[in-house]
């Protein structure tokens, strides 16, 4: 193929430098971060797997021992936090809870994508397997959904020795596919895991032998766990509500949106023994979800599903293991350490645009991993910290009280809003 000379060159030279770089600790010399999803895999089944070159990574790095990955725990919609540094009410991918053209509006909004925060630096991105990281470079095939470890692992080695991009972010599907098929942390997804680690190593050696290892930062992490599934939900919640109308079970199977629900059909459900908790629409908004009065969503206990399907283990609902996920930082600028701080899959997009020196996003939502970090961070997350724990908290306590959910809440927003002043501040501080 023949390819215009300019693109030829830009091609050749993949150590162009950034046009207007502006990391936020200025000593930053990571210039590389490889985000690894470890697709379904709970912090649990990371835990049992035999990885030892990722362990090598995480005893020579951070690790979080407390990290969430965003509601409801279905694949399309955290990976778009993951991309997006925000939830699902910022991005629009999750519950049917809203208009679905909204949705679709603000998903297919490249400039909410970290890919935009890095652009405008002159950073680039690229993506193996990942169809949820618009405007990357790409390489996504129904082939490498759920199949081969190896070909994936042989993409992102040809994406990084060609591109030598910024971001690069891999998925690795199989370690879903196989609890899906054989249930959660099945010895097949023990296996899979072995095999990504080998990839993952494979992969630093390329970056090695491209001469950027000192520079480079590895995100290890996953998009939510999976429960085993052994109890079904339709036929028993049969009268409740209509089916698609006003009762509309979700992505997944887990949980079930209800539309302005009477009290005696709330009742219903929550009396039915298949309900781990239902969520109002004051508590949905501290998950992270818009939605307005009269949406409520009730979430299946660990073992129920809504019907019965070639899957034997699932996820979608707020399941501890469903929401508790792994995350090793390693690399350039990070300080190791084991860290019980709450850290949450929209972490990554805010702490990678940081290190990196892209533009900070105003609709990024989750916060700079900076305790995990070798700089000092002029700004505090104290706020948005004791706002997780106390979800954290509520979350596993069972229901609350109503004042509870708008205490909560209003913690959220004040929160959000004094991290991102306080972070542009410093960006202000520095760059003017
Ligand atoms: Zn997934």
């Amino acid at each position: 193929m023949h390819l215009p000379a300019e693109v030829e060159q830009r091609l050749n030279t993949p150590d162009r430098p950034a046009l207007n770089r502006k990391p936020l600790f200025p000593e930053s010399d990571c210039e590389h971060v490889i985000l690894v999803i470890l697709d379904g895999v709970s912090s649990s089944v990371f835990e049992q797997a035999n990885t030892p070159f990722i362990s090598a990574l995480r005893k020579n790095g951070a690790y979080y021992r407390r990290c969430f990955t965003t509601f409801p725990t279905m694949t399309h919609s955290t990976h778009t936090s993951i991309n997006t540094g925000s939830y699902p009410e910022s991005h629009g991918s999750g519950l049917t809870i809203g208009d679905p053209c909204e949705s679709l509006r603000r998903m297919n909004d490249n400039g909410r994508y970290i890919t935009a925060a890095l652009k405008q630096a002159g950073l680039t991105t690229s993506s193996v397997a990942d169809q949820t990281l618009r405007g990357a470079f790409s390489y996504l095939s129904v082939e490498y959904f759920g199949h081969s470890i190896n070909l994936c692992g042989q993409m992102a080695r040809w994406s990084f020795a060609t591109f030598r991009p910024a971001f690069l972010s891999v998925t690795f599907y199989a370690t879903d596919n196989l609890q899906h098929s054989y249930g959660a942390g099945s010895e097949y997804a023990l296996k899979a895991l072995e095999l990504v680690d080998r990839e993952v190593e494979q992969l630093a050696e390329t970056v090695r032998e491209a001469g950027v290892l000192d520079k480079t930062t590895f995100f290890i992490t996953s998009d939510h766990g999976q429960v085993d599934g052994s109890v079904t939900a339709k036929e028993a919640v049969r009268g409740f509500g209509t089916v698609g109308v006003d009762c509309i079970p979700n992505p997944g199977g887990r949980t079930v949106t209800l539309l302005n629900p009477t009290d005696k059909q709330l009742q219903q459900w929550i009396g039915s023994g298949l309900v781990k908790r239902t969520f109002t629409p004051t508590e949905l908004r501290t998950m992270g979800h818009h939605v307005g009065p009269g949406t409520y969503v009730v979430c299946f206990k660990d073992v129920v599903m809504w019907e019965q399907t070639h899957n034997v283990s699932i996820h979608g609902g707020i399941a501890e293991v469903e929401r508790h996920t792994p995350l090793v930082l390693s690399g350039a600028g990070v300080k190791p350490g084991v860290y019980k701080e709450i850290a949450e899959g929209i972490d990554l997009a805010p702490t990678a645009t940081a290190l990196l020196g892209g533009s900070y996003l105003k609709s990024y939502q989750g916060r700079i991993l900076s305790e995990a970090l070798q700089w000092e961070a002029p700004f505090s997350a104290v706020e948005l910290l004791e706002f997780r724990e106390a979800r954290e908290e509520w979350l596993s306590q069972g229901s609350a009280r109503g004042d509870t959910a708008e205490i909560l809440l209003a913690m959220k927003q004040g929160a959000e809003e004094a991290y991102q002043a306080a972070v542009a501040a410093e960006y202000s501080r520095l760059y003017g």
